[in-house]
Formats: structure tokens, C-alpha cells, sequence
């Protein structure tokens, strides 16, 4: 269970002061957990009362708040907390890869409450992996309605889907179907993000954060954080490292069509197509051996080495304080060590100051972030006026 909230894109408070929306006030309980008593609202919003008291019987109502136990007080009868109503809303988060997706259901507290790995090939039709995997969740749903649904694709991800997939490895997909398909199929609103960048935020820490998320299995991508916001930029394509041209690269064939990508040397699908790794099928085989097979580790630092130059251009560019490196690659320690090694020595000294590199939890990461942003967008203040408008209406 969570103790704080960290609202990704700022704290909800529109500039110029509070607003005084029941979306806004739902906002306000949704950032504290331990909720705030009506007294503090009235405080932290200079509302009159009696429109404070109708703003909270509608969000009542639609069961969004629930009153809890009294919060502990000085002297007098102790006043009683309003919280957000997270209590038995289940979200859907999907992991598509290229050859794995990882189907977790949580709560919105973020708890993992049950989750399945499915095998599929992101080759295949889209009808074919989304029928399975739709299978699967109403699986461990078990009749259970979800709230909502997020998928993290390993794509540049337009917040419109207007963004061509063609040369990615999603070039088969229709993500405005897919979108409709999965909704129709759970019954719950769903949204989609690039997988780099809902690890990232799922990674977010502390308010205000800025930290850069990089992704590193059979592709690689990065999401970005700065100052507590999300960067998608302006097509959905922020972060979208994997295929920046780099000299180590030269004449190396990348599976996006052109010559000397990051992704042709630095990534699992580049570890797998080396010749001295040839004997391995797949990428879980090969990094199992980490460690055991003498082949795979200078490999493996050599990709990470070479990431590392390319991150430090990131680090310059963006100050983060934080990186954190996962996918099946990203965790093996002589990939972080190489990679964490080439930043030190490529950047710029002031960008280094207290800044960490460290694996990221790549485990619940993912789908920790899928959750958030689906809560975000779920109780988004304008979403909630609506619902309570039509509730009204
Ligand atoms: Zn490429």
C-alpha cells in the first residue's frame, strides 16, 4: 500500500490558487493518503461551506470518497478523514514485448494482486495476440469488473495515436483498434504508453522528480521524468533512443530498415544476432548465463558501454538525478557497471553532481506506472466534472 501519491504532470492545482472543482477537491484527496478532514478542505480552499458539503455529497455519491477513521486530534471529538475511494477498483496492466507480455492485475493502492506471463510473437497478427490476451485477463479477473486498463507497447506511443508505427516493431498494429477491441473486451476505458515510459513511471519516487528510465530487452527505450512531470514530447516519441545513429554502429543493419542504430549493437536482439552468442534461441536463454558462459559477459559490458555514451548525452541534456536501468539486459550487473562506467567518463561533470544509476524494478515497475497513469487519467479533474455532470443530469 502506498503511502503518498505522486501526481504525475504537477500537483492537480491549476496556476493562480486552488480550484474549488469537485474534481479538484477529489484531486486534493486523492494526493494524501491519509485523507483530509472537511475543516482542512475549507482551510486549503477558502470554499464556503455549504458548497464544499455539496461538491463532497456529489463525489459521495458517485463513490469516490468514503469517510474513514478520525484522524488524531488535540483535544474535542477527533474530526473524521475524507479519503479517495480506492477500495475494490482493479486495474489491468499490459506489458506487451516482442516474444513475452506480462498481464498484472493491481489495485489502485498498486498492490499486485495477481499476474501471468504469456508467451506471444509481436509478429503475429495483432487479433491474434490481443484474443490471447484478453483470454487470460478475463482469467484471472474472474467476473471481476476493472476500473481500467493500461498497456505499455514497445513503440513510440502518440497520446493521439496519430503517430505512424511503420517503422517500428508495432508496423502490423492499429492501435486506435486496439484500443476499442480491449475496452469492448474488459468493459473499462483503456490507455496506452511507450513501456519505457510507464517504467519511468512507475519509478518515480519523490515529487519533483527528474529521472530518465531506460528499457534494455530485445529493443531499447528510455522515458523521461523532469521535475515530476512526464515528457512525451511533441509526437509521442520522446526518449525514443534505440535508433540515434552511433559510430560503433556503422554499417550494422538495425531492424528498423536503416544502418548504425543504437539498437543494431546495444541491444538483446543485437546480442543475440552476435556471432559468438549464436548458439542461444532466445534472450532469457542468454542472459541466464550471465556469468557462466565467458562469451556472454564482455558482450554484454560492450552493449552497455556503448549505451552509456549515448546516455551521457541524455544526462547533459536533462540533469536527471536519477537513471535507472531495467529490462531482462539493463539488470545484469556488467551491463550496468559498462554502461554506468561510459556516463561517468563522457559527461559533464556538473550534470554528475549526486546523480545515481541503478537498476530499476523492473519486476512491478512497468506495471506500476501503467497503473498510476491510468488512475491519473481515470480521476482527472475535467473526467470526474463530467461524470458528475451526467450522474446530475
Ligand atoms: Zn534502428
Amino acid at each position: 500500500m502506498i503511502h503518498s501519491r505522486t501526481l504525475i504532470g504537477g500537483s492537480g492545482q491549476p496556476p493562480g490558487g486552488p480550484a474549488t472543482s469537485a474534481g479538484h477537491l477529489l484531486q486534493l484527496l486523492r494526493s494524501n493518503v491519509a485523507g483530509h478532514s472537511r475543516a482542512d478542505l475549507l482551510e486549503m480552499t477558502g470554499m464556503a461551506r455549504s458548497t464544499l458539503y455539496e461538491r463532497l455529497d456529489a463525489l459521495f455519491a458517485a463513490g469516490l470518497v468514503y469517510e474513514s477513521t478520525p484522524l488524531r486530534s488535540q483535544r474535542g471529538r477527533p474530526p473524521r478523514a475524507l479519503r479517495f475511494d480506492d477500495r475494490n477498483k482493479l486495474v489491468v496492466a499490459l506489458e506487451i514485448g516482442h516474444t513475452h507480455a506480462g498481464l498484472h492485475l493491481l489495485s489502485l493502492g498498486r498492490d499486485i494482486v495477481a499476474s501471468a506471463r504469456i508467451p506471444i510473437e509481436i509478429r503475429d497478427s495483432q487479433d491474434l495476440v490481443v484474443d490471447r490476451l484478453t483470454a487470460e485477463a478475463l482469467r484471472l479477473l474472474d467476473g471481476r469488473q476493472p476500473v481500467g486498463a493500461g498497456v505499455g507497447l514497445p513503440a513510440p506511443v502518440d497520446p493521439l495515436h496519430r503517430l505512424g508505427l511503420e517503422r517500428t516493431v508495432l508496423a502490423h498494429w492499429d492501435l486506435q483498434r486496439l484500443q476499442e477491441v480491449l475496452g469492448a473486451r474488459l468493459d473499462c476505458p483503456v490507455l496506452l504508453e511507450n513501456d519505457a515510459r510507464a517504467m519511468a513511471v512507475g519509478e518515480v519516487r519523490e515529487p519533483f522528480e527528474s529521472l530518465v528510465a531506460v528499457k534494455v530487452s530485445t529493443g531499447i527505450g528510455s522515458g523521461i521524468i523532469v521535475s515530476g512531470t512526464l515528457v512525451r514530447g511533441a509526437h509521442g516519441a520522446a526518449g525514443d533512443i534505440g535508433h540515434v545513429r552511433i559510430p560503433e554502429a556503422a554499417g550494422r543493419r538495425c531492424r528498423c530498415g536503416r544502418d548504425g542504430c543504437l539498437a543494431a549493437v546495444a541491444s538483446g536482439r543485437a546480442l543475440l544476432a552476435a556471432p559468438q552468442l549464436a548458439r542461444y534461441r532466445t534472450l532469457r536463454q542468454l542472459v541466464d548465463e550471465d556469468g557462466r558462459d565467458p562469451a556472454v559477459g564482455p558482450a554484454v559490458a560492450e552493449a552497455g558501454r556503448i549505451l552509456g555514451r549515448v546516455l551521457a548525452a541524455t544526462v547533459g541534456t536533462l540533469n536527471p538525478g536519477r537513471i535507472a536501468v531495467g529490462g531482462l539486459v539493463g539488470v545484469l550487473p556488467g551491463f550496468l557497471d559498462a554502461c554506468r562506467q561510459q556516463i561517468l567518463s563522457d559527461a559533464f561533470e556538473p550534470s554528475l553532481v549526486d546523480l545515481k544509476i541503478v537498476p530499476a524494478d523492473s519486476r512491478t515497475s512497468t506495471a506500476v506506472g501503467l497503473c498510476r497513469l491510468v488512475e491519473e487519467s481515470l480521476y482527472a479533474p475535467e473526467r470526474i466534472e463530467q461524470l458528475l455532470s451526467q450522474r446530475s443530469g
